[in-house]
């Protein structure tokens, strides 16, 4: 409204500054030796005047209008926010309550607190201040922390029995490789050995003076002639004679 007249008292001052150059212009009514200076001062001075008043009083009315809607609307939108605020840390505090006493905890409620968790970061700081239960959340976690790790040293304790299972199987595999081997390699020793007892176990002949072993019939035995088995004349000393080749 005072914007209409203060349009108004504008016009009013333009048609009084053309009115000074040229009363006619501005003055299109009544007789012709009245359209001068003096009706153009009596016509818009009085307009200038009362438009200027009007649009006083009109903008005092409207600011006044406004302080007093103003502080209204803000501490409405204000309630309503903060009401908005507590409703969403309400509902975080009943998803944290849902999530049960502390001692009902286990990692099988790891999804759970994650999301109840990611609820309430997902919240603006002021609503957070309304978040009563956050210290439940916290200790839940804390809880889940302690038991995966628990849960973690069991596993690494069981992976290390089974590799230590299987190392011990494997070092008692190459023992009994090891063993199977020797015995082999004993058990061949002793073949060899045997079929070598028995290789010279045949018997040979020696003389009184002699430092030879002869087959039966040679002629070096003309002399003397004693009987002796072959590893006998051998450990003690004697050697094939060349001619019979024992
Ligand atoms: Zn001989």
């Amino acid at each position: 409204m005072d914007i209409l007249f203060f349009l108004l008292f504008l016009i009013c001052l333009v048609a009084l500054v053309i009115g000074l150059f040229n009363p006619k212009l501005v003055v299109r009514w009544g007789a012709q030796e009245r359209r001068n200076r003096t009706s153009v001062f009596k016509y818009y001075g009085i307009g200038i005047l009362l438009f200027f008043v009007l649009t006083g009083v009109f903008a005092e009315n409207t600011d006044l209008e406004r302080e007093k809607e103003n502080p209204n609307i803000s501490e409405t939108s204000i309630e309503e926010t903060v009401n908005a605020d507590k409703r969403a840390a309400i509902e975080v505090d009943s998803k944290i309550e849902s999530l049960g006493d502390i001692d009902s905890i286990t990692l099988e409620k790891s999804n759970d607190v994650e999301v109840v968790r990611t609820n309430f970061d997902s919240l603006n700081s002021e609503q957070k201040r309304y978040v009563t239960k956050l210290e439940i959340l916290i200790q839940a976690e804390d809880k889940l922390l302690f038991l995966q790790e628990e849960a973690d040293k069991e596993a690494a304790a069981q992976a290390k029995a089974i590799a230590d299972q299987e190392a011990a199987a494997q070092a008692k595999a190459i023992a009994d490789q090891e063993a199977a081997a020797r015995a082999a390699a004993e058990a061949q020793t002793k073949a060899e050995l045997e079929s070598a007892q028995s290789q010279n176990n045949y018997t040979v002949y020696i003389t009184k003076t002699g430092e030879k072993y002869h087959r039966d019939g040679c002629q070096y035995l003309r002399q003397s002639k004693i009987s002796i088995s072959k590893s006998d004349a051998v450990n003690v000393g004697y050697t094939p004679c060349s001619r019979c080749n024992p």
